[in-house]
């Protein structure tokens, strides 16, 4: 049976994030670990790939530059009611870096691989086992044995089914749709058309109990640029009498000169964080998505990427301590500037979708923007440069 100290249960951003920061941190553990990823790079992964800047403090900390993958820059980003709201520049850089998720990962992976780090691709793990003195990794080509289990499996991740099998999660659904750049049609963008470099959050669905916003990014695709579009649903107001998902997603993209029935809709839920997510067991801990991404946005490849960082210092400590419980990891990443974030994150997604009417939404974006930018840019971003700070 294969033996390592460190297995890591899916290679997307949080999995490889974990092995980058401990084979920079750890170098002695670098060939010590193992990623197990069911897919083979590059794969797909449903996401819209908006990376915020703490996405790029953490992989430039890593010494990784992530202007080498395909990558489109919104240049501002609007938080919008019924189109119209607050709209976020940032001082000579881009506000928002879009991504396509196979791309990124594949090359993440190249990077974590060109630290000496193993990953197996195309196996995929059934069960996690966690003895007393071990961690067996059941996969459907054979058993792995490990003295640490990391599970970056995501939001429908095995392992975290396996360490609490009878918990309960909260999960966001969330669709997507790509389209060409615009139909043709002539319009501005309150009549409806998008500015070409603007990246657009709206939260018109909430008075319709649907507790979220429809996005509409800039992206490319194979170097053609395309627009991604979609809708997120934290199901906050699930109790509550709501349209079908894809009905205002369809409405806004109708403003804009598109039928969404003539494009293939693609839908994934994300597990999200709340303070009282469970995220380890001895010998065993949870990152990224498995863990919980962030409650209201949605937004979980920095905090992917963030985890990976609190995870790997966990685990360089408990080694040296040769103390593998990992009983105050939940804590640390509760008090770290991640955890500080995320629940801040969690907070407002308790008070802003809840109190769905049309006045309070016009409230916050149209009439607060003041208040909401600077408290957005203390609470909610530059997270990452806090974190490096504590690292
Ligand atoms: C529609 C949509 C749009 C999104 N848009 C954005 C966005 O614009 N910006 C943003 O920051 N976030 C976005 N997100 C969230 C983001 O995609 C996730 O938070 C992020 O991918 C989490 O990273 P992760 O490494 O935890 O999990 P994942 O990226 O899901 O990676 C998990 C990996 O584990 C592998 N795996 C799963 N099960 C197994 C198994 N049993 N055995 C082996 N391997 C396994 C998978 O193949 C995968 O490679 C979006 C999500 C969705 C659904």
């Amino acid at each position: 049976m294969l033996e390592r100290d460190v297995i890591i249960i899916g290679g997307g951003p949080s999995g490889l994030s974990t092995a980058l920061h401990l084979a920079r941190d750890f170098p002695h553990l670098a060939s010590r670990i193992l990623i197990l990823e069911k897919a083979r790079y590059p794969r797909p992964k449903l996401c819209a790939g908006g990376l915020v800047i703490d996405a790029e403090v953490i992989l430039q900390r890593l010494g990784l530059d992530v202007s080498e993958v395909p990558h489109v820059d919104a240049d501002r980003i609007h938080f919008d009611f019924e189109a119209r709201g607050l709209n976020l520049r940032v001082s000579k850089r881009h506000a928002l870096r879009i991504v396509r998720r196979d791309e990124f990962d594949n090359w993440l992976a190249k990077q974590t691989e060109s630290k000496g780090v193993e990953i197996k691709e195309g196996i995929t793990v059934k069960n996690v086992v966690p003895f007393e003195d071990h961690v067996i990794v059941e996969t459907d080509q054979g058993d792995f044995r490990a003295q640490v289990v990391v599970g970056a499996d995501g939001s429908n991740g095995v392992t975290r089914r396996c360490i609490f099998p009878s918990v309960s999660v909260h999960t966001a659904r969330v669709l997507e749709v790509l389209t060409p750049v615009t139909t043709g049609m002539h319009s501005d963008r309150r009549n409806g058309i998008h500015q070409k470099q603007a990246a657009y959050f709206d939260f018109r669905p909430i008075p319709s109990n649907i507790a979220g916003y429809i996005w509409n990014f800039p992206t490319q695709v194979n170097g053609e640029a395309m627009r991604c579009w979609g809708i997120y649903d934290t199901n906050l107001l699930a109790g509550k009498k709501r349209p079908q998902l894809k009905e205002p997603l369809a409405k806004e993209m109708e403003r804009f000169g598109f039928d969404l029935e003539n494009y293939e809709i693609k839908g994934h839920p994300i597990r999200w964080f709340s303070p009282e997510n469970h995220m380890s067991v001895p010998r065993v801990l949870l990152v990224g998505d498995s863990a919980g991404a962030d409650p209201f946005l949605g937004e979980g490849i920095s905090i992917a990427l963030g985890y990976g960082a609190l995870a790997a210092r966990e685990i360089g400590a408990a080694f040296q301590r040769n103390e593998l419980s990992f009983q105050g990891y939940r804590r640390r990443v509760l008090k770290s500037p991640l955890g500080q974030v995320l629940f801040t994150r969690w907070l407002l997604a308790y008070i802003i979708y809840p109190l769905k009417w049309r006045w309070f939404q016009v409230l916050i974006w149209r009439i607060l923007k003041p208040v909401v930018i600077v408290f957005a840019w203390l609470f909610v971003l530059n997270w990452g440069k806090r974190m490096s700070s504590t690292l």
